[in-house]
Protein backbone atom coordinates (compact mmCIF):
# COMPACT_ATOMS: atom_id res chain seq x y z
CA UNK A 1 0.00 0.00 0.00
CA UNK A 2 1.24 3.44 -0.67
CA UNK A 3 1.69 6.02 1.54
CA UNK A 4 1.59 9.91 1.53
CA UNK A 5 2.52 12.95 3.61
CA UNK A 6 -0.67 14.73 5.04
CA UNK A 7 1.36 17.88 3.94
CA UNK A 8 1.29 16.72 0.49
CA UNK A 9 -0.95 13.94 -1.18
CA UNK A 10 1.29 13.31 -4.06
CA UNK A 11 4.04 13.11 -1.87
CA UNK A 12 3.90 9.00 -1.84
CA UNK A 13 6.30 6.73 -0.84
CA UNK A 14 6.43 2.66 -0.35
CA UNK A 15 6.32 1.21 3.46
CA UNK A 16 10.11 1.11 3.82
CA UNK A 17 10.40 4.58 3.26
CA UNK A 18 7.57 5.98 5.17
CA UNK A 19 8.99 3.81 8.11
CA UNK A 20 12.93 3.87 7.99
CA UNK A 21 12.51 7.74 7.00
CA UNK A 22 9.75 8.63 10.23
CA UNK A 23 9.00 12.12 8.69
CA UNK A 24 8.15 13.13 5.13
CA UNK A 25 10.63 16.08 4.30
CA UNK A 26 8.07 18.51 3.84
CA UNK A 27 7.65 18.26 7.53
CA UNK A 28 4.26 16.44 7.14
CA UNK A 29 2.93 13.18 8.28
CA UNK A 30 3.03 9.63 6.78
CA UNK A 31 -0.92 8.10 6.13
CA UNK A 32 -1.62 5.06 4.16
CA UNK A 33 -2.95 5.62 1.09
CA UNK A 34 -6.32 3.85 2.11
CA UNK A 35 -7.67 2.61 5.27
CA UNK A 36 -8.59 -0.86 5.34
CA UNK A 37 -11.73 -2.49 6.79
CA UNK A 38 -11.89 -5.62 9.14
CA UNK A 39 -14.94 -8.30 8.59
CA UNK A 40 -17.47 -7.94 10.65
CA UNK A 41 -16.70 -11.12 13.04
CA UNK A 42 -14.50 -8.56 15.24
CA UNK A 43 -17.25 -6.42 16.24
CA UNK A 44 -18.31 -6.04 20.06
CA UNK A 45 -18.96 -8.60 22.12
CA UNK A 46 -16.87 -11.25 20.08
CA UNK A 47 -14.77 -12.86 22.80
CA UNK A 48 -12.42 -15.88 22.48
CA UNK A 49 -9.94 -14.42 19.70
CA UNK A 50 -6.74 -13.96 21.76
CA UNK A 51 -4.39 -10.21 21.25
CA UNK A 52 -2.37 -12.15 18.88
CA UNK A 53 -4.69 -13.12 16.71
CA UNK A 54 -6.55 -9.66 16.93
CA UNK A 55 -2.65 -8.56 15.95
CA UNK A 56 -2.20 -10.64 12.95
CA UNK A 57 -5.90 -9.83 11.35
CA UNK A 58 -5.22 -5.99 11.94
CA UNK A 59 -0.81 -5.92 10.60
CA UNK A 60 -2.22 -7.89 8.03
CA UNK A 61 -5.06 -5.09 7.13
CA UNK A 62 -2.28 -2.62 6.88
CA UNK A 63 1.11 -4.32 5.32
CA UNK A 64 -0.45 -7.96 4.37
CA UNK A 65 0.60 -6.63 0.43
CA UNK A 66 4.23 -5.90 1.01
CA UNK A 67 5.02 -8.20 3.73
CA UNK A 68 3.77 -11.91 3.85
CA UNK A 69 1.25 -13.60 6.09
CA UNK A 70 3.92 -15.95 7.73
CA UNK A 71 6.35 -12.73 8.40
CA UNK A 72 3.23 -11.04 10.11
CA UNK A 73 2.79 -13.70 12.47
CA UNK A 74 6.42 -13.60 13.23
CA UNK A 75 6.26 -10.26 14.03
CA UNK A 76 2.94 -10.14 15.60
CA UNK A 77 4.24 -12.97 17.97
CA UNK A 78 7.47 -11.54 19.20
CA UNK A 79 6.17 -8.43 19.69
CA UNK A 80 3.03 -9.25 21.68
CA UNK A 81 4.38 -11.03 24.32
CA UNK A 82 2.36 -9.44 26.86
CA UNK A 83 -1.18 -9.50 27.41
CA UNK A 84 -3.74 -6.34 27.47
CA UNK A 85 -6.68 -7.60 30.11
CA UNK A 86 -9.39 -5.26 30.49
CA UNK A 87 -10.62 -5.42 34.18
CA UNK A 88 -13.15 -3.43 36.36
CA UNK A 89 -11.19 -0.72 38.94
CA UNK A 90 -12.62 -3.31 41.50
CA UNK A 91 -12.40 -7.01 41.17
CA UNK A 92 -15.88 -7.20 43.36
CA UNK A 93 -17.78 -4.13 41.64
CA UNK A 94 -19.25 -3.47 44.69
CA UNK A 95 -21.62 0.09 44.96
CA UNK A 96 -20.95 2.67 44.73
CA UNK A 97 -18.50 1.65 41.73
CA UNK A 98 -19.97 0.90 38.25
CA UNK A 99 -19.57 -1.97 36.40
CA UNK A 100 -19.32 0.26 33.53
CA UNK A 101 -16.17 1.84 34.48
CA UNK A 102 -13.58 -0.62 32.99
CA UNK A 103 -9.56 0.00 32.24
CA UNK A 104 -7.67 -1.44 29.77
CA UNK A 105 -4.10 -2.21 30.92
CA UNK A 106 -1.58 -1.47 28.83
CA UNK A 107 1.43 -1.90 31.16
CA UNK A 108 2.57 -5.16 31.03
CA UNK A 109 5.28 -5.08 28.90
CA UNK A 110 8.85 -5.13 29.37
CA UNK A 111 9.27 -1.40 30.52
CA UNK A 112 5.71 -1.15 32.11
CA UNK A 113 4.39 1.34 29.92
CA UNK A 114 2.10 1.61 26.78
CA UNK A 115 4.53 2.40 24.71
CA UNK A 116 6.40 -1.04 24.54
CA UNK A 117 3.58 -1.70 22.34
CA UNK A 118 4.34 0.35 19.22
CA UNK A 119 7.97 0.34 19.92
CA UNK A 120 8.38 -3.56 19.85
CA UNK A 121 6.20 -3.92 16.50
CA UNK A 122 8.63 -1.48 15.09
CA UNK A 123 11.52 -2.83 15.81
CA UNK A 124 10.68 -6.14 14.18
CA UNK A 125 8.75 -4.38 10.91
CA UNK A 126 12.29 -2.69 10.62
CA UNK A 127 13.84 -5.84 10.95
CA UNK A 128 12.50 -7.25 8.31
CA UNK A 129 12.16 -3.83 5.95
CA UNK A 130 16.26 -3.93 5.74
CA UNK A 131 16.49 -8.09 6.28
CA UNK A 132 18.97 -8.29 2.69
CA UNK A 133 20.57 -4.82 3.64
CA UNK A 134 24.19 -5.97 4.10
CA UNK A 135 24.76 -3.56 7.09
CA UNK A 136 22.88 -3.41 10.58
CA UNK A 137 20.02 -1.14 10.19
CA UNK A 138 21.71 2.11 12.91
CA UNK A 139 18.66 3.14 14.98
CA UNK A 140 19.81 6.66 16.51
CA UNK A 141 17.40 8.09 19.03
CA UNK A 142 18.12 10.93 22.17
CA UNK A 143 16.39 10.40 24.94
CA UNK A 144 15.41 12.17 28.33
CA UNK A 145 14.21 8.95 29.92
CA UNK A 146 11.51 6.35 28.56
CA UNK A 147 11.30 6.64 25.08
CA UNK A 148 14.86 5.17 25.13
CA UNK A 149 14.15 2.78 27.52
CA UNK A 150 11.08 1.31 25.64
CA UNK A 151 13.31 1.61 22.11
CA UNK A 152 16.11 0.13 23.88
CA UNK A 153 13.95 -3.13 25.02
CA UNK A 154 12.12 -3.28 22.12
CA UNK A 155 15.30 -3.89 19.63
CA UNK A 156 17.70 -5.63 22.07
CA UNK A 157 18.26 -9.06 20.46
CA UNK A 158 16.80 -7.82 17.23
CA UNK A 159 19.05 -9.31 13.96
CA UNK A 160 20.54 -7.10 11.68
CA UNK A 161 19.89 -4.13 14.10
CA UNK A 162 21.38 -2.00 16.86
CA UNK A 163 20.75 1.03 19.24
CA UNK A 164 23.12 4.09 19.77
CA UNK A 165 21.25 6.10 22.56
CA UNK A 166 22.27 9.62 23.43
CA UNK A 167 21.53 10.74 27.23
CA UNK A 168 22.22 13.72 29.01
CA UNK A 169 24.58 13.07 31.58
CA UNK A 170 23.04 13.40 35.47
CA UNK A 171 19.96 13.98 33.11
CA UNK A 172 17.74 10.79 33.68
CA UNK A 173 16.60 9.02 36.71
CA UNK A 174 18.98 6.28 38.22
CA UNK A 175 16.33 3.51 36.89
CA UNK A 176 15.97 5.02 33.89
CA UNK A 177 19.60 5.24 33.32
CA UNK A 178 19.84 1.51 33.94
CA UNK A 179 17.26 0.98 31.84
CA UNK A 180 19.12 2.39 28.70
CA UNK A 181 22.76 1.40 30.14
CA UNK A 182 22.48 -2.62 31.01
CA UNK A 183 21.03 -4.43 28.09
CA UNK A 184 24.49 -4.47 26.24
CA UNK A 185 24.22 -6.90 23.29
CA UNK A 186 22.88 -4.62 20.28
CA UNK A 187 22.34 -1.60 22.21
CA UNK A 188 24.53 1.08 23.36
CA UNK A 189 24.40 4.11 25.25
CA UNK A 190 26.13 7.19 24.80
CA UNK A 191 26.47 9.41 28.03
CA UNK A 192 26.61 12.93 26.90
CA UNK A 193 28.53 16.01 28.46
CA UNK A 194 25.42 18.52 27.82
CA UNK A 195 21.72 18.84 27.92
CA UNK A 196 18.80 16.75 26.20
CA UNK A 197 18.82 19.43 24.00
CA UNK A 198 22.44 19.01 22.81
CA UNK A 199 21.61 15.24 22.15
CA UNK A 200 18.49 16.20 20.15
CA UNK A 201 20.49 18.56 17.99
CA UNK A 202 23.62 16.05 18.15
CA UNK A 203 21.20 13.06 16.55
CA UNK A 204 19.94 15.81 13.76
CA UNK A 205 23.64 16.78 12.89
CA UNK A 206 24.33 12.39 11.80
CA UNK A 207 21.18 13.01 9.79
CA UNK A 208 22.21 16.36 8.05
CA UNK A 209 25.56 14.98 7.42
CA UNK A 210 26.27 14.15 3.56
CA UNK A 211 26.15 10.47 3.02
CA UNK A 212 26.76 9.44 6.44
CA UNK A 213 22.85 7.92 6.68
CA UNK A 214 23.88 5.73 3.72
CA UNK A 215 27.12 4.61 4.82
CA UNK A 216 26.02 3.86 8.30
CA UNK A 217 22.22 2.73 7.31
CA UNK A 218 20.72 5.10 9.51
CA UNK A 219 17.42 5.66 11.23
CA UNK A 220 15.38 7.45 13.43
CA UNK A 221 12.90 5.54 16.10
CA UNK A 222 10.78 9.22 16.44
CA UNK A 223 7.68 8.56 18.22
CA UNK A 224 5.41 9.93 14.93
CA UNK A 225 6.51 6.75 13.22
CA UNK A 226 3.53 5.06 11.43
CA UNK A 227 4.36 1.76 12.63
CA UNK A 228 4.06 2.31 15.96
CA UNK A 229 0.41 3.23 15.54
CA UNK A 230 -0.91 0.20 13.96
CA UNK A 231 -0.20 -2.05 16.30
CA UNK A 232 -1.53 0.34 19.09
CA UNK A 233 -4.80 0.02 17.16
CA UNK A 234 -4.78 -3.66 17.89
CA UNK A 235 -5.46 -3.57 21.99
CA UNK A 236 -8.69 -1.53 21.24
CA UNK A 237 -10.32 -3.93 18.63
CA UNK A 238 -9.21 -6.61 21.28
CA UNK A 239 -10.54 -4.38 24.55
CA UNK A 240 -13.92 -3.72 22.46
CA UNK A 241 -14.72 -8.02 21.64
CA UNK A 242 -14.66 -8.09 25.46
CA UNK A 243 -17.58 -5.91 26.23
CA UNK A 244 -21.27 -6.13 25.05
CA UNK A 245 -22.00 -3.12 23.45
CA UNK A 246 -19.75 -0.18 21.72
CA UNK A 247 -17.62 1.25 24.73
CA UNK A 248 -16.55 5.13 24.79
CA UNK A 249 -12.45 5.11 24.75
CA UNK A 250 -11.33 7.29 27.16
CA UNK A 251 -7.58 7.86 26.26
CA UNK A 252 -4.99 10.17 28.49
CA UNK A 253 -3.20 11.94 25.57
CA UNK A 254 -0.28 13.99 24.63
CA UNK A 255 1.68 13.72 21.53
CA UNK A 256 -2.15 11.98 20.62
CA UNK A 257 -0.60 8.76 18.96
CA UNK A 258 -2.55 6.40 21.33
CA UNK A 259 -5.89 8.18 20.44
CA UNK A 260 -4.70 8.39 16.27
CA UNK A 261 -4.45 4.69 17.20
CA UNK A 262 -8.04 4.23 18.41
CA UNK A 263 -9.23 6.35 15.08
CA UNK A 264 -7.67 4.04 12.67
CA UNK A 265 -9.04 1.35 14.47
CA UNK A 266 -12.61 2.80 14.37
CA UNK A 267 -12.03 3.05 10.73
CA UNK A 268 -10.99 -0.60 10.34
CA UNK A 269 -14.48 -1.33 11.95
CA UNK A 270 -14.04 -0.98 15.77
CA UNK A 271 -17.84 -0.86 17.61
CA UNK A 272 -16.87 2.19 19.15
CA UNK A 273 -19.51 4.60 20.87
CA UNK A 274 -16.88 7.70 20.98
CA UNK A 275 -13.55 8.81 22.23
CA UNK A 276 -12.55 11.14 24.96
CA UNK A 277 -9.09 12.72 24.67
CA UNK A 278 -8.07 13.71 28.22
CA UNK A 279 -5.16 15.86 29.05
CA UNK A 280 -3.73 17.33 31.84
CA UNK A 281 -3.25 21.46 31.77
CA UNK A 282 -1.86 21.19 28.37
CA UNK A 283 -5.10 21.38 26.65
CA UNK A 284 -4.66 22.71 23.14
CA UNK A 285 -6.67 19.76 21.93
CA UNK A 286 -9.81 19.94 24.49
CA UNK A 287 -9.34 23.62 23.76
CA UNK A 288 -9.53 22.97 19.96
CA UNK A 289 -12.49 20.59 20.27
CA UNK A 290 -14.24 22.97 22.42
CA UNK A 291 -14.87 25.55 20.18
CA UNK A 292 -11.59 27.63 19.98
CA UNK A 293 -8.56 28.17 17.70
CA UNK A 294 -5.87 25.70 18.10
CA UNK A 295 -3.04 27.22 19.00
CA UNK A 296 -0.27 25.10 20.16
CA UNK A 297 2.11 26.63 22.85
CA UNK A 298 4.72 25.81 25.33
CA UNK A 299 4.21 22.76 27.46
CA UNK A 300 3.41 23.22 30.99
CA UNK A 301 5.20 21.00 33.64
CA UNK A 302 2.41 18.45 35.81
CA UNK A 303 2.54 15.01 37.62
CA UNK A 304 1.58 13.59 34.61
CA UNK A 305 4.81 14.72 32.80
CA UNK A 306 4.38 11.72 29.73
CA UNK A 307 1.86 13.94 28.64
CA UNK A 308 3.29 17.53 29.13
CA UNK A 309 2.71 18.39 25.46
CA UNK A 310 2.24 21.92 23.79
CA UNK A 311 2.11 20.93 20.44
CA UNK A 312 0.54 17.36 19.69
CA UNK A 313 2.69 15.85 17.06
CA UNK A 314 -0.44 13.53 15.76
CA UNK A 315 -2.62 16.32 16.01
CA UNK A 316 -2.13 16.68 11.96
CA UNK A 317 -3.14 12.69 11.83
CA UNK A 318 -6.29 13.87 13.61
CA UNK A 319 -7.09 16.36 10.81
CA UNK A 320 -6.38 14.58 8.10
CA UNK A 321 -8.66 11.73 9.09
CA UNK A 322 -12.00 14.31 9.54
CA UNK A 323 -11.07 16.14 6.41
CA UNK A 324 -10.17 18.98 8.21
CA UNK A 325 -13.49 19.52 10.08
CA UNK A 326 -13.95 20.52 13.66
CA UNK A 327 -17.42 19.53 13.27
CA UNK A 328 -16.47 15.29 12.13
CA UNK A 329 -13.75 15.23 14.92
CA UNK A 330 -16.69 16.47 17.74
CA UNK A 331 -18.72 13.76 16.39
CA UNK A 332 -16.46 11.37 17.47
CA UNK A 333 -14.35 13.26 20.06
CA UNK A 334 -14.91 15.03 23.54
CA UNK A 335 -12.04 16.66 25.27
CA UNK A 336 -11.66 16.92 28.95
CA UNK A 337 -9.12 18.27 31.12
CA UNK A 338 -7.57 18.14 34.57
CA UNK A 339 -5.52 19.44 36.96
CA UNK A 340 -2.59 18.26 39.30
CA UNK A 341 -5.04 18.66 42.06
CA UNK A 342 -7.77 16.95 40.79
CA UNK A 343 -5.80 14.18 39.83
CA UNK A 344 -4.06 13.87 43.00
CA UNK A 345 -7.67 13.11 44.74
CA UNK A 346 -8.74 11.01 41.82
CA UNK A 347 -5.37 8.69 42.58
CA UNK A 348 -6.09 8.92 46.69
CA UNK A 349 -10.31 8.61 46.23
CA UNK A 350 -9.73 5.53 43.87
CA UNK A 351 -7.62 3.64 46.01
CA UNK A 352 -9.18 4.02 48.95
CA UNK A 353 -12.46 3.14 47.31
CA UNK A 354 -11.11 -0.34 45.64
CA UNK A 355 -7.07 -0.87 46.44
CA UNK A 356 -6.45 -0.07 42.98
CA UNK A 357 -3.56 2.42 41.93
CA UNK A 358 -3.44 4.60 39.32
CA UNK A 359 -0.83 6.11 37.62
CA UNK A 360 -0.69 9.85 37.51
CA UNK A 361 -1.69 9.59 33.27
CA UNK A 362 -4.46 6.76 34.40
CA UNK A 363 -6.03 9.23 36.83
CA UNK A 364 -6.27 12.03 34.40
CA UNK A 365 -8.12 9.51 32.54
CA UNK A 366 -10.56 7.93 34.74
CA UNK A 367 -11.38 11.82 35.79
CA UNK A 368 -12.64 12.37 32.60
CA UNK A 369 -14.31 8.63 32.35
CA UNK A 370 -16.04 9.23 35.86
CA UNK A 371 -17.50 12.73 33.98
CA UNK A 372 -18.29 11.19 30.33
CA UNK A 373 -20.57 8.88 32.80
CA UNK A 374 -22.35 11.23 34.56
CA UNK A 375 -23.89 12.75 31.44
CA UNK A 376 -24.17 10.04 29.46
CA UNK A 377 -25.50 7.35 31.78
CA UNK A 378 -26.19 3.68 30.85
CA UNK A 379 -22.59 4.56 28.30
CA UNK A 380 -19.14 1.78 29.08
CA UNK A 381 -16.28 3.67 29.43
CA UNK A 382 -13.15 1.96 28.67
CA UNK A 383 -9.76 4.18 30.15
CA UNK A 384 -6.45 3.13 29.02
CA UNK A 385 -4.08 2.67 31.67
CA UNK A 386 -1.20 4.07 30.30
CA UNK A 387 1.64 2.87 32.37
CA UNK A 388 2.32 0.88 36.09
CA UNK A 389 2.29 3.47 38.87
CA UNK A 390 5.63 2.34 39.92
CA UNK A 391 7.20 4.39 36.87
CA UNK A 392 6.53 7.16 39.08
CA UNK A 393 7.15 6.11 42.43
CA UNK A 394 7.83 9.83 43.65
CA UNK A 395 4.58 10.99 42.84
CA UNK A 396 2.52 8.02 44.11
CA UNK A 397 4.62 7.68 47.43
CA UNK A 398 3.45 11.96 48.26
CA UNK A 399 0.05 11.24 47.08
CA UNK A 400 -0.62 7.52 49.32
CA UNK A 401 2.55 7.91 51.59
CA UNK A 402 5.88 5.51 51.41
CA UNK A 403 5.85 1.76 50.54
CA UNK A 404 1.98 1.50 49.33
CA UNK A 405 3.47 1.04 45.79
CA UNK A 406 5.94 -1.55 45.30
CA UNK A 407 8.42 -1.58 42.57
CA UNK A 408 8.20 -4.60 40.05
CA UNK A 409 10.95 -7.47 40.35
CA UNK A 410 11.95 -6.35 36.71
CA UNK A 411 12.40 -3.27 37.17
CA UNK A 412 13.92 -3.26 40.66
CA UNK A 413 16.95 -5.78 40.00
CA UNK A 414 17.92 -3.19 37.32
CA UNK A 415 19.26 -1.55 40.39
CA UNK A 416 21.88 -4.08 41.00
CA UNK A 417 23.17 -4.70 37.59
CA UNK A 418 26.70 -2.63 36.29
CA UNK A 419 26.07 0.44 33.74
CA UNK A 420 27.81 0.47 30.45
CA UNK A 421 27.86 3.59 28.96
CA UNK A 422 30.58 5.29 26.39
CA UNK A 423 31.01 9.03 27.68
CA UNK A 424 31.39 11.56 25.14
CA UNK A 425 31.65 15.57 24.55
CA UNK A 426 28.40 17.68 23.65
CA UNK A 427 29.79 18.62 20.34
CA UNK A 428 29.32 16.58 16.57
CA UNK A 429 32.81 15.82 15.50
CA UNK A 430 33.33 13.40 18.49
CA UNK A 431 29.59 11.72 17.58
CA UNK A 432 30.66 11.56 13.95
CA UNK A 433 33.98 9.68 15.41
CA UNK A 434 32.27 7.14 17.43
CA UNK A 435 30.24 6.35 15.03
CA UNK A 436 32.47 5.89 12.47
CA UNK A 437 35.01 3.96 14.90
CA UNK A 438 32.30 1.81 16.00
CA UNK A 439 30.03 0.56 12.50
CA UNK A 440 29.83 -2.73 12.73
C1 LIG B 1 3.43 8.66 26.09
C2 LIG B 1 2.48 8.53 27.23
C3 LIG B 1 1.17 9.10 27.19
C4 LIG B 1 0.70 9.95 26.04
O1 LIG B 1 0.52 9.19 24.88
P1 LIG B 1 0.39 9.93 23.47
O2 LIG B 1 0.32 8.84 22.47
O3 LIG B 1 1.65 10.76 23.32
O4 LIG B 1 -0.82 10.78 23.52
C5 LIG B 1 0.31 8.87 28.25
N1 LIG B 1 0.71 8.14 29.33
C6 LIG B 1 1.94 7.60 29.41
C7 LIG B 1 2.30 6.83 30.62
C8 LIG B 1 2.87 7.76 28.37
O5 LIG B 1 4.09 7.22 28.47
Amino acid sequence: MPYHSTNDPSHRVDLRTAVLRSLPPDNGLYMPDELPVLPPEFGAGRRGRSLRETGVAVAGAFFGDEVPQTDIEAIVAESLTFDAPVCGLDPCQDPPLSPRDLVLELFHGPTLAFKDFGARFMARLMAWLTRDDDRPLTVLVATSGDTGGAVASAFHNVPGTRVVILYPEGGVSGLQEKQLTTLGGNITALEVAGSFDDCQRLVKSAFLEPGLGERLNLTSANSINLSRLVPQAIYYIHAAAQVDGPPVFVVPSGNFGNLTAGLLAARLGLPVAGFVAATNANDVVPAYLAGGNYEPRPSIPTISNAMDVGAPSNFARMMALFGGSRERMRDQIQGAAHSDGETRAAIRGVFDATGRVLCPHTAVGWLAARDYRATHPGTTTITLATAHPSKFIDTMDAVLGPGVVEIPARLARLANLEKCAARIPSDWPALRDWLLGNAD
